[in-house]
């Protein structure tokens, strides 16, 4: 029987008597001054606000797919995966049901995760090629992968509203990180890209056309790059090819010397 291996955890410090307002700003404050890649986890592995995604999570973990039913399912929200002082950050959709969602890893147990892994292995970006479990030794060099959602979404579409409600994530893993470079795979995360980018004032004007290999430069110096998703719909039609795949990682490796 295969177990799923969850993210170290750490005990909450959370004011839990803080009213809504109070907390709100606490959270902001700590944000800026008192974030860890640690907490962040935690803070992610503990989120309830959705629930429309909560409520299909646990039910794809409870009921599980025919492949994997002597599994332990992971079925809680999934952190960022990576180097905690990586300064390329990917940013995906959203885990999948009987991918991430099962394993506890971004990108692990899936077909996405085969390209996602494979491109950062040859890249350099990672010390070996494996996606199946989280407990295979896998770590990454200066790379770190997000989401835009960090809960599986029914249909592997998270709506607006719940993208929204997970961009403090977003938000924290770019003040930890600072990223020198940031990937975008596929338009959702483009769009949720550069909203957050129009939000902290890094950006202004209309958003750039997505495109795969489109590169796009901040007056800060930070790059961003677009990616078609590695998901079966552009691998197995021949949208997204191994050459054009690993052509972003090459590229994104250049960037960062
Ligand atoms: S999608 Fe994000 S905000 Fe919504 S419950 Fe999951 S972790 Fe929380």
């Amino acid at each position: 029987m295969m177990t799923a291996m969850p993210p170290k955890k750490i005990k909450s410090k959370r004011a839990k008597s803080l009213t809504p307002t109070e907390k709100s700003t606490f959270e902001k404050a700590r944000i800026v001054t008192n974030d860890s890649v640690a907490k962040l986890a935690d803070d992610i592995v503990d989120c309830e606000r959705c629930p429309r995604l909560r409520a299909y999570c646990e039910a794809v973990a409870r009921e599980k797919k025919k492949a994997h039913r002597d599994e332990t399912y992971w079925g809680r929200p999934i952190p960022n995966f990576g180097d905690p002082n990586a300064k390329f950050v990917i940013l995906g959709l959203a885990p999948a049901a009987h991918g991430a969602n099962r394993t506890s890893r971004m990108f692990t147990g899936d077909r996405s995760g085969l390209w996602l892994y494979r491109a950062l292995h040859k890249a350099g970006f990672a010390n070996q090629f494996s996606y199946e479990n989280a407990d295979d030794g896998l770590e990454l060099i200066n790379c770190v992968i997000t989401a835009t959602a960090h809960c599986a979404p029914p249909d592997n579409k998270p709506l607006p509203d719940e993208i929204d409600r997970c961009r403090e994530y977003l938000e924290r893993t770019f003040a930890l990180h600072k990223p020198r470079v940031i990937l975008a795979l596929g338009s959702i995360a483009w769009t949720a890209l550069f909203n957050e980018l129009k939000r902290q004032g890094a950006w202004t004007g209309a958003r750039p056309t997505f495109g795969h290999g489109v590169e796009v430069k901040l007056e800060d110096g930070r790059v961003c790059l677009g990616s078609y998703h590695p998901s079966q719909q552009n691998t197995f039609t021949g949208k997204l090819t191994e050459p054009m795949f690993d052509n972003i990682f090459a590229r994104a490796k250049r960037l960062l010397k």
